[in-house]
Protein backbone atom coordinates (compact mmCIF):
# COMPACT_ATOMS: atom_id res chain seq x y z
CA UNK A 1 0.00 0.00 0.00
CA UNK A 2 1.54 3.50 -0.71
CA UNK A 3 1.74 6.23 1.85
CA UNK A 4 -0.69 9.42 2.19
CA UNK A 5 1.60 12.35 0.19
CA UNK A 6 -0.55 14.92 1.61
CA UNK A 7 -2.50 16.73 -0.88
CA UNK A 8 -4.80 18.85 0.00
CA UNK A 9 -6.66 20.38 -3.14
CA UNK A 10 -9.78 22.81 -3.62
CA UNK A 11 -9.61 24.10 -7.36
CA UNK A 12 -11.06 27.55 -7.08
CA UNK A 13 -9.66 28.64 -10.71
CA UNK A 14 -11.81 25.70 -12.35
CA UNK A 15 -15.07 27.53 -10.58
CA UNK A 16 -14.37 30.33 -13.11
CA UNK A 17 -16.40 30.16 -16.37
CA UNK A 18 -15.19 27.12 -18.89
CA UNK A 19 -13.60 30.05 -20.62
CA UNK A 20 -10.85 31.00 -18.61
CA UNK A 21 -9.40 27.15 -18.74
CA UNK A 22 -9.38 24.14 -20.83
CA UNK A 23 -9.37 20.87 -18.70
CA UNK A 24 -7.02 18.15 -20.27
CA UNK A 25 -4.46 15.19 -18.85
CA UNK A 26 -0.84 16.08 -18.84
CA UNK A 27 1.17 13.66 -21.48
CA UNK A 28 2.38 10.78 -20.04
CA UNK A 29 6.59 10.08 -20.60
CA UNK A 30 8.84 7.24 -20.79
CA UNK A 31 10.91 7.17 -18.11
CA UNK A 32 10.71 9.96 -15.03
CA UNK A 33 13.89 10.53 -13.55
CA UNK A 34 13.90 12.62 -10.07
CA UNK A 35 16.55 15.34 -10.76
CA UNK A 36 16.23 17.57 -8.04
CA UNK A 37 13.95 18.03 -5.33
CA UNK A 38 13.01 20.83 -2.89
CA UNK A 39 12.42 18.89 0.65
CA UNK A 40 12.01 21.94 2.79
CA UNK A 41 9.07 23.21 -0.03
CA UNK A 42 7.56 20.18 0.09
CA UNK A 43 7.24 19.89 3.30
CA UNK A 44 5.97 23.23 4.08
CA UNK A 45 3.32 22.54 1.59
CA UNK A 46 2.20 19.46 3.68
CA UNK A 47 3.68 16.90 1.52
CA UNK A 48 5.40 14.03 2.68
CA UNK A 49 8.91 14.61 1.02
CA UNK A 50 9.83 11.14 1.15
CA UNK A 51 6.81 10.13 -0.90
CA UNK A 52 7.22 12.66 -3.46
CA UNK A 53 10.46 11.19 -4.16
CA UNK A 54 9.21 7.58 -4.60
CA UNK A 55 8.20 5.81 -7.52
CA UNK A 56 4.44 6.91 -7.08
CA UNK A 57 5.45 10.74 -6.10
CA UNK A 58 7.75 11.04 -9.34
CA UNK A 59 5.49 9.58 -11.40
CA UNK A 60 2.85 12.47 -10.26
CA UNK A 61 5.79 15.72 -10.52
CA UNK A 62 6.14 13.62 -14.64
CA UNK A 63 2.81 13.80 -15.21
CA UNK A 64 1.85 10.20 -15.49
CA UNK A 65 -0.01 10.09 -13.01
CA UNK A 66 -2.83 12.75 -11.42
CA UNK A 67 -2.93 12.67 -7.50
CA UNK A 68 -6.25 12.40 -5.69
CA UNK A 69 -8.65 15.75 -5.88
CA UNK A 70 -6.47 17.00 -8.69
CA UNK A 71 -8.30 19.11 -11.49
CA UNK A 72 -5.55 19.51 -14.25
CA UNK A 73 -5.96 22.71 -16.73
CA UNK A 74 -4.14 24.65 -18.88
CA UNK A 75 -5.28 28.46 -18.28
CA UNK A 76 -6.14 30.74 -20.84
CA UNK A 77 -4.20 34.20 -21.32
CA UNK A 78 -3.42 36.59 -23.42
CA UNK A 79 -0.27 39.04 -23.35
CA UNK A 80 1.11 41.86 -25.00
CA UNK A 81 4.86 40.78 -25.87
CA UNK A 82 7.01 43.37 -26.68
CA UNK A 83 4.51 45.50 -27.29
CA UNK A 84 2.18 43.91 -29.47
CA UNK A 85 -1.41 42.06 -28.21
CA UNK A 86 -1.71 38.39 -28.94
CA UNK A 87 -3.53 35.34 -27.76
CA UNK A 88 -1.40 32.82 -25.39
CA UNK A 89 -2.47 30.66 -22.42
CA UNK A 90 -0.54 27.71 -20.99
CA UNK A 91 1.23 26.12 -24.10
CA UNK A 92 3.32 23.53 -21.89
CA UNK A 93 2.17 23.73 -18.67
CA UNK A 94 -0.50 22.57 -16.39
CA UNK A 95 -2.15 23.40 -12.89
CA UNK A 96 -2.74 20.22 -11.13
CA UNK A 97 -4.42 22.28 -8.48
CA UNK A 98 -4.33 24.66 -5.74
CA UNK A 99 -2.54 23.15 -2.33
CA UNK A 100 -4.11 24.28 0.50
CA UNK A 101 -0.73 24.23 3.06
CA UNK A 102 -0.70 23.71 6.40
CA UNK A 103 -0.60 27.68 7.28
CA UNK A 104 -3.55 28.00 4.89
CA UNK A 105 -2.58 29.67 2.26
CA UNK A 106 -3.89 28.38 -1.27
CA UNK A 107 -0.89 28.02 -3.76
CA UNK A 108 -0.18 26.43 -7.43
CA UNK A 109 1.00 23.48 -7.77
CA UNK A 110 1.81 23.39 -11.67
CA UNK A 111 3.61 21.26 -14.50
CA UNK A 112 5.77 23.10 -17.07
CA UNK A 113 6.71 21.02 -19.60
CA UNK A 114 4.03 18.33 -19.95
CA UNK A 115 2.82 18.14 -23.04
CA UNK A 116 0.58 19.52 -25.50
CA UNK A 117 -2.67 21.80 -24.66
CA UNK A 118 -5.17 23.51 -27.07
CA UNK A 119 -2.63 26.78 -26.73
CA UNK A 120 0.22 25.21 -27.70
CA UNK A 121 0.03 27.08 -31.50
CA UNK A 122 3.18 25.59 -33.18
CA UNK A 123 5.10 24.22 -30.36
CA UNK A 124 5.72 20.94 -28.27
CA UNK A 125 4.62 21.62 -24.97
CA UNK A 126 7.67 20.67 -23.87
CA UNK A 127 10.39 21.82 -21.94
CA UNK A 128 14.41 21.31 -22.02
CA UNK A 129 16.30 20.31 -18.79
CA UNK A 130 18.57 22.79 -19.24
CA UNK A 131 16.04 25.82 -18.96
CA UNK A 132 13.97 23.88 -16.04
CA UNK A 133 16.93 23.57 -13.57
CA UNK A 134 18.35 27.25 -14.59
CA UNK A 135 13.89 28.11 -13.30
CA UNK A 136 14.86 25.66 -10.33
CA UNK A 137 18.01 27.66 -9.74
CA UNK A 138 17.29 31.00 -10.23
CA UNK A 139 13.74 31.37 -8.60
CA UNK A 140 14.99 29.65 -5.66
CA UNK A 141 17.88 31.88 -4.79
CA UNK A 142 15.48 35.00 -5.56
CA UNK A 143 13.20 33.17 -2.70
CA UNK A 144 16.18 33.29 -0.55
CA UNK A 145 17.04 37.12 -1.64
CA UNK A 146 13.75 37.80 0.36
CA UNK A 147 11.97 38.53 -2.95
CA UNK A 148 8.21 37.87 -3.85
CA UNK A 149 8.46 34.89 -6.30
CA UNK A 150 6.74 31.26 -7.37
CA UNK A 151 8.89 28.83 -6.04
CA UNK A 152 10.59 25.17 -7.48
CA UNK A 153 9.69 22.19 -5.95
CA UNK A 154 11.08 19.56 -8.65
CA UNK A 155 12.59 19.03 -11.76
CA UNK A 156 12.34 15.62 -13.31
CA UNK A 157 13.85 14.08 -16.18
CA UNK A 158 11.02 12.70 -18.92
CA UNK A 159 13.46 10.29 -20.60
CA UNK A 160 12.66 11.30 -24.05
CA UNK A 161 14.52 13.93 -26.26
CA UNK A 162 13.45 17.48 -27.07
CA UNK A 163 14.39 18.71 -29.97
CA UNK A 164 15.18 22.65 -30.46
CA UNK A 165 18.34 23.80 -32.42
CA UNK A 166 19.78 20.39 -31.15
CA UNK A 167 18.31 17.23 -29.26
CA UNK A 168 18.00 18.03 -25.60
CA UNK A 169 17.08 15.80 -22.74
CA UNK A 170 13.08 16.66 -21.61
CA UNK A 171 12.41 17.34 -18.48
CA UNK A 172 9.38 19.01 -16.62
CA UNK A 173 9.40 21.50 -12.79
CA UNK A 174 6.65 21.58 -10.87
CA UNK A 175 6.01 24.89 -10.23
CA UNK A 176 4.71 26.20 -6.98
CA UNK A 177 2.72 30.05 -7.08
CA UNK A 178 0.32 31.85 -4.78
CA UNK A 179 -1.34 31.99 -8.37
CA UNK A 180 -0.97 32.07 -12.18
CA UNK A 181 -2.74 35.42 -12.49
CA UNK A 182 -1.20 37.68 -14.83
CA UNK A 183 -2.08 40.97 -16.28
CA UNK A 184 -2.62 38.86 -19.55
CA UNK A 185 -5.13 37.14 -17.78
CA UNK A 186 -7.44 40.63 -17.66
CA UNK A 187 -6.80 40.93 -21.66
CA UNK A 188 -7.90 37.77 -22.32
CA UNK A 189 -11.05 38.39 -20.49
CA UNK A 190 -11.78 41.95 -21.31
CA UNK A 191 -10.82 41.17 -25.06
CA UNK A 192 -11.98 37.30 -25.99
CA UNK A 193 -14.16 36.66 -23.12
CA UNK A 194 -18.02 37.29 -22.45
CA UNK A 195 -19.45 40.66 -20.89
CA UNK A 196 -19.37 40.00 -17.69
CA UNK A 197 -15.64 38.09 -17.35
CA UNK A 198 -13.47 40.92 -16.24
CA UNK A 199 -15.76 41.64 -12.91
CA UNK A 200 -15.87 37.74 -12.43
CA UNK A 201 -12.20 37.55 -12.93
CA UNK A 202 -11.58 40.94 -10.85
CA UNK A 203 -14.23 39.69 -7.83
CA UNK A 204 -11.90 35.98 -8.21
CA UNK A 205 -8.94 38.17 -7.75
CA UNK A 206 -10.06 39.95 -4.94
CA UNK A 207 -10.90 36.80 -2.98
CA UNK A 208 -7.92 35.06 -3.41
CA UNK A 209 -5.51 37.86 -3.19
CA UNK A 210 -6.94 40.92 -1.65
CA UNK A 211 -9.85 40.19 0.54
CA UNK A 212 -8.95 43.38 2.53
CA UNK A 213 -10.64 45.70 -0.26
CA UNK A 214 -13.73 43.10 -0.39
CA UNK A 215 -15.93 45.61 1.26
CA UNK A 216 -14.37 48.55 -0.35
CA UNK A 217 -16.63 51.32 -1.67
CA UNK A 218 -15.17 50.65 -5.32
CA UNK A 219 -13.18 47.67 -4.27
CA UNK A 220 -11.94 47.32 -8.26
CA UNK A 221 -9.94 50.58 -8.14
CA UNK A 222 -8.69 48.91 -4.69
CA UNK A 223 -7.78 46.12 -6.83
CA UNK A 224 -5.70 48.41 -9.48
CA UNK A 225 -3.89 50.33 -6.39
CA UNK A 226 -2.95 47.11 -4.85
CA UNK A 227 -1.39 45.64 -7.58
CA UNK A 228 0.03 49.00 -8.60
CA UNK A 229 1.35 48.78 -4.57
CA UNK A 230 2.62 45.11 -4.78
CA UNK A 231 4.76 45.70 -8.15
CA UNK A 232 5.95 48.94 -7.19
CA UNK A 233 7.68 47.05 -4.08
CA UNK A 234 8.61 43.80 -6.56
CA UNK A 235 10.14 45.75 -9.22
CA UNK A 236 12.14 47.58 -6.38
CA UNK A 237 13.68 44.58 -5.05
CA UNK A 238 15.07 43.54 -8.47
CA UNK A 239 16.50 46.85 -8.99
CA UNK A 240 17.88 46.53 -5.39
CA UNK A 241 19.90 43.23 -6.22
CA UNK A 242 20.64 44.10 -10.41
CA UNK A 243 17.88 41.33 -11.28
CA UNK A 244 16.89 41.67 -14.86
CA UNK A 245 13.54 39.83 -15.79
CA UNK A 246 14.29 40.52 -19.22
CA UNK A 247 10.94 39.35 -20.71
CA UNK A 248 8.65 41.65 -18.81
CA UNK A 249 5.48 41.15 -21.23
CA UNK A 250 2.04 41.42 -19.17
CA UNK A 251 1.70 37.70 -19.81
CA UNK A 252 4.55 37.27 -17.45
CA UNK A 253 3.46 39.70 -15.22
CA UNK A 254 1.00 38.52 -11.97
CA UNK A 255 -1.34 39.93 -10.12
CA UNK A 256 -0.08 38.74 -6.99
CA UNK A 257 3.44 40.82 -7.37
CA UNK A 258 5.32 37.61 -7.51
CA UNK A 259 8.62 37.04 -10.16
CA UNK A 260 7.27 34.70 -12.55
CA UNK A 261 8.78 33.44 -16.12
CA UNK A 262 12.12 33.03 -15.55
CA UNK A 263 13.00 32.20 -19.03
CA UNK A 264 15.51 34.93 -20.57
CA UNK A 265 16.37 36.41 -16.95
CA UNK A 266 20.21 37.15 -15.15
CA UNK A 267 21.60 38.76 -12.68
CA UNK A 268 23.81 42.50 -13.94
CA UNK A 269 27.73 41.69 -12.96
CA UNK A 270 29.38 45.30 -13.85
CA UNK A 271 26.86 47.54 -12.99
CA UNK A 272 25.48 49.51 -16.05
CA UNK A 273 21.77 50.61 -16.56
CA UNK A 274 21.60 49.82 -20.27
CA UNK A 275 22.46 46.06 -19.25
CA UNK A 276 20.19 43.90 -21.57
CA UNK A 277 20.62 39.98 -21.58
CA UNK A 278 18.14 38.84 -24.09
CA UNK A 279 19.19 38.11 -27.92
CA UNK A 280 15.98 38.88 -28.77
CA UNK A 281 15.67 42.05 -27.25
CA UNK A 282 17.19 44.26 -29.40
CA UNK A 283 16.21 47.58 -28.83
CA UNK A 284 16.62 47.56 -25.28
CA UNK A 285 13.02 47.65 -24.48
CA UNK A 286 13.63 45.71 -20.94
CA UNK A 287 16.63 46.39 -20.06
CA UNK A 288 17.49 47.35 -16.17
CA UNK A 289 16.75 50.80 -16.53
CA UNK A 290 13.77 50.33 -18.00
CA UNK A 291 12.08 47.87 -15.43
CA UNK A 292 9.78 50.37 -13.41
CA UNK A 293 8.46 52.87 -16.28
CA UNK A 294 7.53 49.01 -18.23
CA UNK A 295 5.92 48.00 -15.19
CA UNK A 296 3.77 51.19 -15.65
CA UNK A 297 3.03 49.94 -19.18
CA UNK A 298 2.05 46.87 -18.24
CA UNK A 299 -0.26 48.06 -15.51
CA UNK A 300 -1.58 50.62 -17.57
CA UNK A 301 -2.91 47.59 -19.45
CA UNK A 302 -4.62 46.03 -16.69
CA UNK A 303 -6.12 49.27 -15.99
CA UNK A 304 -7.22 49.31 -19.15
CA UNK A 305 -9.11 46.12 -18.85
CA UNK A 306 -10.82 47.37 -15.71
CA UNK A 307 -11.97 51.02 -16.67
CA UNK A 308 -15.90 50.08 -16.94
CA UNK A 309 -15.53 49.18 -13.28
CA UNK A 310 -14.18 51.93 -11.95
CA UNK A 311 -16.61 54.50 -13.47
CA UNK A 312 -19.41 54.10 -15.56
CA UNK A 313 -18.28 57.22 -17.35
CA UNK A 314 -15.25 55.87 -19.69
CA UNK A 315 -13.97 59.30 -19.21
CA UNK A 316 -14.12 59.53 -15.34
CA UNK A 317 -12.57 56.30 -15.55
CA UNK A 318 -10.03 56.95 -17.58
CA UNK A 319 -9.02 59.57 -15.41
CA UNK A 320 -9.20 57.57 -12.65
CA UNK A 321 -6.87 55.32 -13.78
CA UNK A 322 -4.21 57.50 -15.09
CA UNK A 323 -4.41 59.34 -11.43
CA UNK A 324 -3.52 55.53 -10.04
CA UNK A 325 -1.03 54.52 -12.73
CA UNK A 326 0.93 57.84 -11.65
CA UNK A 327 1.43 57.08 -7.90
CA UNK A 328 4.01 54.27 -9.19
CA UNK A 329 6.85 56.40 -9.81
CA UNK A 330 6.85 57.51 -6.51
CA UNK A 331 5.48 54.68 -4.52
CA UNK A 332 8.54 53.13 -6.53
CA UNK A 333 11.03 55.32 -5.24
CA UNK A 334 9.90 55.38 -1.83
CA UNK A 335 10.77 51.50 -1.80
CA UNK A 336 14.20 51.46 -4.14
CA UNK A 337 15.79 54.50 -1.72
CA UNK A 338 14.61 52.76 1.48
CA UNK A 339 16.39 49.62 0.13
CA UNK A 340 19.55 52.22 -1.12
CA UNK A 341 19.53 53.49 2.43
CA UNK A 342 19.48 50.07 3.73
CA UNK A 343 22.30 48.77 1.56
CA UNK A 344 24.33 52.20 2.79
CA UNK A 345 23.35 51.53 6.34
CA UNK A 346 21.83 54.24 6.95
CA UNK A 347 18.81 54.04 9.49
CA UNK A 348 17.32 57.76 8.99
CA UNK A 349 16.30 60.04 6.00
CA UNK A 350 18.62 63.13 5.36
CA UNK A 351 17.69 65.14 2.26
CA UNK A 352 21.19 64.84 0.45
CA UNK A 353 20.73 61.07 0.68
CA UNK A 354 19.76 60.81 -3.05
CA UNK A 355 22.39 62.50 -4.23
CA UNK A 356 25.02 60.64 -1.94
CA UNK A 357 23.41 56.97 -3.76
CA UNK A 358 23.24 58.55 -7.14
CA UNK A 359 27.23 59.73 -6.85
CA UNK A 360 27.85 56.32 -5.73
CA UNK A 361 26.04 54.67 -8.69
CA UNK A 362 27.73 57.18 -11.02
CA UNK A 363 31.17 55.91 -9.89
CA UNK A 364 30.09 52.51 -10.20
CA UNK A 365 29.02 53.26 -13.97
CA UNK A 366 31.70 55.51 -15.02
CA UNK A 367 34.72 52.57 -13.12
CA UNK A 368 32.67 49.62 -14.33
CA UNK A 369 32.38 48.29 -10.83
CA UNK A 370 30.78 45.28 -10.23
CA UNK A 371 27.37 45.68 -8.68
CA UNK A 372 26.90 43.35 -6.01
CA UNK A 373 30.60 42.91 -5.62
CA UNK A 374 30.56 46.93 -4.47
CA UNK A 375 28.19 46.60 -2.14
CA UNK A 376 29.71 43.84 -0.71
CA UNK A 377 33.13 45.35 -0.40
CA UNK A 378 31.54 48.56 1.45
CA UNK A 379 29.62 46.25 3.90
CA UNK A 380 33.10 43.90 4.74
CA UNK A 381 35.11 47.35 4.89
CA UNK A 382 37.40 46.14 2.11
CA UNK A 383 38.87 48.15 -0.29
CA UNK A 384 40.30 45.55 -2.96
CA UNK A 385 42.32 46.46 -5.09
CA UNK A 386 40.15 47.99 -8.29
CA UNK A 387 39.67 51.10 -10.13
CA UNK A 388 36.76 52.89 -8.57
CA UNK A 389 38.29 51.84 -5.07
CA UNK A 390 41.35 53.53 -5.83
CA UNK A 391 40.00 56.35 -7.52
CA UNK A 392 39.81 60.32 -5.72
CA UNK A 393 36.62 60.77 -6.45
CA UNK A 394 35.76 57.52 -4.54
CA UNK A 395 37.70 58.74 -1.49
CA UNK A 396 35.78 62.28 -1.61
CA UNK A 397 32.66 60.09 -1.63
CA UNK A 398 33.63 57.80 1.25
CA UNK A 399 34.70 60.72 3.17
CA UNK A 400 30.79 61.88 2.86
CA UNK A 401 29.56 58.48 3.44
CA UNK A 402 31.59 58.32 6.36
CA UNK A 403 30.28 61.42 7.95
CA UNK A 404 26.64 61.03 7.22
CA UNK A 405 26.81 57.51 9.03
CA UNK A 406 28.51 59.83 12.03
CA UNK A 407 25.77 61.95 11.98
CA UNK A 408 23.02 59.03 12.80
CA UNK A 409 22.62 57.82 16.45
CA UNK A 410 22.72 53.97 15.64
CA UNK A 411 25.83 52.53 16.12
CA UNK A 412 28.58 51.14 13.77
CA UNK A 413 28.24 48.11 14.33
CA UNK A 414 24.10 47.99 14.07
CA UNK A 415 24.91 49.68 10.55
CA UNK A 416 27.41 47.12 9.35
CA UNK A 417 24.50 44.42 10.50
CA UNK A 418 21.56 46.35 8.33
CA UNK A 419 24.32 46.65 5.37
CA UNK A 420 25.18 42.88 5.90
CA UNK A 421 21.09 42.12 5.75
CA UNK A 422 20.80 44.40 2.88
CA UNK A 423 23.33 43.39 0.59
CA UNK A 424 23.89 39.93 -0.83
CA UNK A 425 27.10 38.47 -0.36
CA UNK A 426 26.18 36.31 -3.66
CA UNK A 427 23.98 36.28 -6.47
CA UNK A 428 23.35 33.03 -9.15
CA UNK A 429 26.11 34.69 -11.31
CA UNK A 430 25.84 33.89 -15.34
CA UNK A 431 28.70 31.84 -15.46
CA UNK A 432 28.21 30.05 -12.08
CA UNK A 433 24.70 28.71 -13.35
CA UNK A 434 26.09 27.76 -16.56
CA UNK A 435 28.68 25.58 -15.30
CA UNK A 436 26.03 24.08 -12.81
CA UNK A 437 24.08 23.36 -15.88
CA UNK A 438 26.71 22.08 -18.41
CA UNK A 439 28.23 19.70 -15.62
CA UNK A 440 23.90 18.60 -15.26
CA UNK A 441 23.20 18.47 -19.07
CA UNK A 442 26.28 17.24 -20.56
CA UNK A 443 27.43 14.78 -17.84
CA UNK A 444 24.77 14.26 -15.55
CA UNK A 445 26.66 15.25 -12.97
CA UNK A 446 24.37 17.26 -10.49
CA UNK A 447 26.35 18.40 -7.25
CA UNK A 448 27.72 21.13 -9.04
CA UNK A 449 24.53 22.31 -9.22
CA UNK A 450 23.99 21.21 -5.49
CA UNK A 451 26.31 22.71 -4.00
CA UNK A 452 25.30 25.94 -5.74
CA UNK A 453 22.00 25.82 -4.60
CA UNK A 454 23.27 25.34 -1.30
CA UNK A 455 25.43 28.37 -0.95
CA UNK A 456 22.71 30.71 -3.02
CA UNK A 457 20.39 29.67 -0.13
CA UNK A 458 22.01 31.96 2.39
CA UNK A 459 22.80 35.02 0.32
CA UNK A 460 23.37 36.98 3.33
CA UNK A 461 25.18 34.83 5.17
CA UNK A 462 28.64 35.97 4.52
CA UNK A 463 30.69 32.58 5.29
CA UNK A 464 33.70 31.70 3.73
CA UNK A 465 32.60 28.86 1.56
CA UNK A 466 30.80 31.74 -0.67
CA UNK A 467 33.62 33.63 -1.53
CA UNK A 468 34.80 31.50 -4.02
CA UNK A 469 31.19 32.25 -5.97
CA UNK A 470 31.75 36.18 -5.65
CA UNK A 471 34.38 36.03 -8.77
CA UNK A 472 32.49 38.42 -11.58
CA UNK A 473 33.49 36.42 -15.15
CA UNK A 474 36.12 36.66 -17.34
CA UNK A 475 36.33 39.76 -19.15
CA UNK A 476 37.22 37.31 -22.24
CA UNK A 477 34.03 35.46 -21.96
CA UNK A 478 32.38 38.66 -23.30
CA UNK A 479 28.90 39.86 -22.90
CA UNK A 480 26.26 36.74 -21.41
CA UNK A 481 23.31 36.32 -23.71
CA UNK A 482 20.24 34.13 -22.60
CA UNK A 483 17.24 33.10 -25.05
CA UNK A 484 13.61 32.54 -24.65
CA UNK A 485 12.05 29.90 -26.70
CA UNK A 486 13.53 27.51 -24.52
P1 LIG B 1 6.98 32.50 -22.48
O1 LIG B 1 7.95 33.09 -23.46
O2 LIG B 1 7.55 31.39 -21.68
O3 LIG B 1 6.30 33.53 -21.66
O4 LIG B 1 5.87 31.78 -23.36
C1 LIG B 1 5.04 32.45 -24.27
C2 LIG B 1 3.96 31.54 -24.77
O5 LIG B 1 4.50 30.45 -25.53
C3 LIG B 1 3.12 30.89 -23.68
O6 LIG B 1 1.80 30.82 -24.16
C4 LIG B 1 3.73 29.52 -23.55
O7 LIG B 1 2.83 28.59 -23.02
C5 LIG B 1 4.08 29.21 -25.00
N1 LIG B 1 5.16 28.23 -25.16
C6 LIG B 1 6.47 28.40 -24.86
N2 LIG B 1 7.17 27.28 -25.16
C7 LIG B 1 6.28 26.37 -25.66
C8 LIG B 1 6.38 25.03 -26.15
N3 LIG B 1 7.54 24.39 -26.19
N4 LIG B 1 5.24 24.44 -26.56
C9 LIG B 1 4.07 25.07 -26.53
N5 LIG B 1 3.91 26.33 -26.09
C10 LIG B 1 4.99 26.99 -25.65
MG1 LIG C 1 5.32 33.31 -19.91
Amino acid sequence: MTKEIGWNFDNSYAKLPDSFFSHLQPTAVSSPELIIFNEELATSLGLDAGELQSEDGVNILAGNKVPNGAFPLAQAYAGHQFGNFTMLGDGRALLLGEQIVPNGERLDIQLKGSGRTPFSRGGDGRASLGPMLREYIISEAMHALGIPTNRSLAVVKTGEPVFRETELPGAILTRVASSHLRVGTFEYARRLGEEDDVRTLADYTIERHYPNVKADENRYLSLLQEVIKRQAELISKWQLVGFIHGVMNTDNMTISGETIDYGPCAFMDTYNPATVFSSIDRQGRYAYRNQPPIAVWNLARLAECLLPLLHEDQDEAIKIAEGELSTFKDLYHHHWLDGMRAKLGLFNEEKDDESLIGNLLHLMEKHSADYTNTFRALTLGERKDSAMFNSDDFKKWNDLWQERLNRQEKSKESSHELMRNSNPAIIPRNHRVEEALEAAVEREDYNVMKQLIDVLSKPYAYTSDQDDYTTPPDPSCGPYRTYCGT
